[in-house]
């Protein structure tokens, strides 16, 4: 899905992975440096077929890019024309660079996050409903509204301390290429999940206006289901990094905890054990179809667990405010609450009441939280404003009834469409 289409102005480059033949002889696949078309045409053997639109994305001429016969200088190849000593590694070496944007991509999720949480947390604090005494109440008022913007807005905070010590931790030579790897594979799966269910929830939570993608969250949320799909299809990756963590914990460990008595990581622990332990019995090993039936589906879920822990003691390093790092904790837990119950001794009403003391100390935070994350400047939704409604409901087609100039302008609740 490259944009390749020629754009005036625009020269495209690709780096395109090919099998390199040799006088007949299969040296692996290779990255080539092409350059796809300058600006106007296509270069030759090159054809581009746009797709259409991506669902509730911006503008991206993502195509279907076909290479024939292409003639490419000798300098095109990187890296050696001999053949490789080992196939798989040559492989694994090549599609290496994946991961760097597995990573990059996925520090997209935060400022999605950020410009969501704003918006909605606005609306919440803006829109009123009429109470059964007639008074006028903020939705902010109500658990179910508060709730999800405080969970997100604690998670900003943790991941934030947790993209900075990813980073460097994905940078440090010292550490094997497959730990790093694990660590952008943790961090997509973590920040993937947490924006897709956070964006599902409050496109409802914003009501009919949340379902406009003029009002940001619906557009957010099928842009970050394409980061999850490219740049490393996340569930695939969280696949090869549970096998690859079980079969070779000893090998390639992720960084251990800091603090192996937390509920995050004896979580963490105790979920890989389970399977280990479930491995360990089954006939044919990783390869078998019970991996397949039994492993696989709690392979997102295992990486997830790891994540889960590495960004709450990044962020526990970073001293991030303790309030928003219990509620970052309970919205871990909550996640897997049959654990806790069973093996991690917190009861179902205990974690209920963990969530609500954590809720109950951010509540008073939420509006100055709203407001230090800068993120007014890149926001256009209507629903942030009056004013905004205003303008926005000036714009749209109307047909017949009073001329609301004349008027003085539209008077209806703002918070309706
Ligand atoms: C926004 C966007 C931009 C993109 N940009 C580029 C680009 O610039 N260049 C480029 O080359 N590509 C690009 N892609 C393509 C992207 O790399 C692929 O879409 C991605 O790797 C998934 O492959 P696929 O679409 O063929 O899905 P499929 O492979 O058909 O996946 C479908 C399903 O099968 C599952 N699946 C696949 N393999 C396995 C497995 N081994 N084990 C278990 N389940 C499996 C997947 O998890 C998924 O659930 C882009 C994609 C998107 C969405």
């Amino acid at each position: 899905m490259p944009p390749t289409s020629p754009i005036e102005g625009h020269p495209r480059v690709g780096l395109v992975i090919a099998r390199l033949m040799v006088r007949g002889e299969d040296r692996g696949v290779r990255p080539f440096v092409v350059r796809i078309n300058d600006g106007r045409v296509m270069s030759e053997g090159i054809t581009c077929r746009v797709l259409p639109r991506r669902t509730g994305s911006k503008m991206v001429d993502h195509s279907i890019t076909m290479f024939n016969h292409v003639h490419l200088p000798r300098s095109s190849l990187l890296g050696s024309i001999e053949p490789p000593s080992n196939d798989r590694q040559n492989f694994l070496s090549v599609i290496s660079r994946i991961s760097v944007g597995t990573l990059a991509i996925s520090m997209a999720m935060i400022p999605i996050l950020k410009r969501c949480a704003f918006v909605a947390g606005k609306y919440s604090l803006r829109r009123h409903i009429r109470g059964p005494t007639g008074s006028q109440i903020p939705i902010i008022t109500f658990r179910t509204q508060q709730a999800p913007i405080l969970h997100a807005l604690a998670s900003i905070a943790v991941f934030e301390a947790w993209a900075t010590d990813c980073v460097q931790k994905f940078c440090d030579a010292r550490l094997e290429t497959p730990v790093r790897h694990g660590l952008a594979t943790a961090f997509k799966a973590v920040l993937t999940k947490a924006t897709q269910d956070t964006l599902y929830t409050w496109t409802e939570r914003c009501g009919a206006q949340g379902l406009y993608e003029h009002n940001h969250i619906i557009e957010s949320q099928l842009e970050s289901r394409g980061i999850s799909i490219s740049e490393g299809d996340t569930l695939t990756l969280c696949i090869r990094k549970s096998r690859h963590r079980m079969l070779l914990q000893e090998k390639y460990k992720l960084p251990p905890p800091d603090h192996p008595e937390s509920p995050l990581a004896r979580h963490e622990a105790s979920v890989f054990d389970e399977c280990r332990t479930l491995l360990q019995k089954m006939e044919g090993g990783h390869r078998s179809p019970e991996f397949n039936r039994v492993i696989l589906p709690r392979c997102h879920f295992l990486i997830e667990s790891a994540g889960q822990r590495l960004a709450y003691e990044a962020a526990l390093s970073a001293n991030v405010s303790p309030i928003l790092l219990a509620i970052y904790e309970t919205g871990s837990i909550r996640q897997d609450s049959s654990w806790y119950l069973e093996k991690g001794g917190i009861s179902r009403e205990k974690q209920f009441e963990m969530e609500i003391q954590a809720l109950d100390a951010g509540l008073p935070l939420l509006d100055q939280l709203l407001d230090q994350m800068d993120v007014e400047p890149y926001c256009t939704a209507p629903i942030l404003s009056e004013s905004l409604m205003e303008k926005f409901n000036d714009g749209l087609t109307t047909y017949g009834g009073v001329d609301m100039a004349m008027s003085g302008g539209i008077s209806i609740a703002q918070s309706k469409l």
